[in-house]
């Protein structure tokens, strides 16, 4: 992004929510173009080379999850897709495909600027040399030396819920669904076992969480999967 204005595509069909996400994003420093249509989304994205793009996944021509895994063919910046409460299978199988994040209608605007944020962050983030140290709260991760400490004291973790941490840290900001989790740490055998992730994001939660049952940073997401939050 180098200081000038992130380039944003929005793909929505709903004229009214084009409006409100014009009027929303205006005030900010980003170049907004917008389609219809997931043709033209795809076209917009392939001529702008946006910097992230925004996608609703009830579009009249496409599926959003086609989409995606078109956008994915090439596309390698942050994808942030808005979804309907009747289409919570849709936004899990958006996720899985490579969408970063979501956001369910009716949303704020201010919570569309944060996302936005987090993700142009992280994908900045991705495009400089890789980070060998992680930290949030009073928590230090060394990804180097594999080691982990809570203020000067070493935290002994398993290596499953070693791995699981480092996943989210990996996407720090964005969302992991269930099913990402569950394959990257346990195998594509075991996506159907949620409940392993309920007891190693419990377990991860009371070793680095000040107060475990109301987490901070290891964040759930109800019915789709987990986040790390930073430091903001
Ligand atoms: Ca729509």
């Amino acid at each position: 992004m180098n200081g000038s204005a992130a380039t944003i595509v929005v793909v929505e069909d709903d004229p009214q929510i084009r409006r409100f996400l014009r009027s929303g994003l205006s005030a900010q420093p980003f170049r907004i173009f917008e389609a219809e249509s997931g043709a033209d989304g795809l076209v917009e994205a392939a001529t702008r080379k946006p910097d992230l793009l925004i996608l609703d996944l009830g579009l009249p021509d496409a599926d959003g999850v086609d989409v995606v895994l078109r956008l994915r063919e090439w596309y390698t910046r942050p994808i942030i897709i808005l979804s309907a409460r009747s289409n919570e299978q849709e936004k899990i199988k958006a996720l899985d495909a490579g969408a970063d994040d979501y956001l369910t209608k009716p949303f704020g605007i201010g919570e569309l600027l944060a996302r936005i944020r987090v993700a142009l962050r992280r994908s900045a983030r991705e495009e400089g040399p890789a980070e060998t140290q992680f930290a949030f709260g009073d928590v230090r991760v060394d990804l180097a030396a594999r080691r982990v400490f809570r203020g000067a004291a070493e935290v002994h973790l398993t290596p499953n819920e070693y791995r699981l941490l480092t996943i989210l840290i990996r996407h720090a900001g964005k969302v992991c669904t269930h099913r990402q989790l569950l394959t990257d740490v346990w195998g594509p055998g075991h996506v159907e076992r949620g409940h392993y992730l309920r007891i190693y994001m419990g377990q991860l939660r009371h070793k680095l969480e000040s107060d475990p049952t109301h987490p901070r940073y290891l964040r759930t997401e109800v019915g789709v999967g987990y986040r790390l939050l930073g430091d903001e």
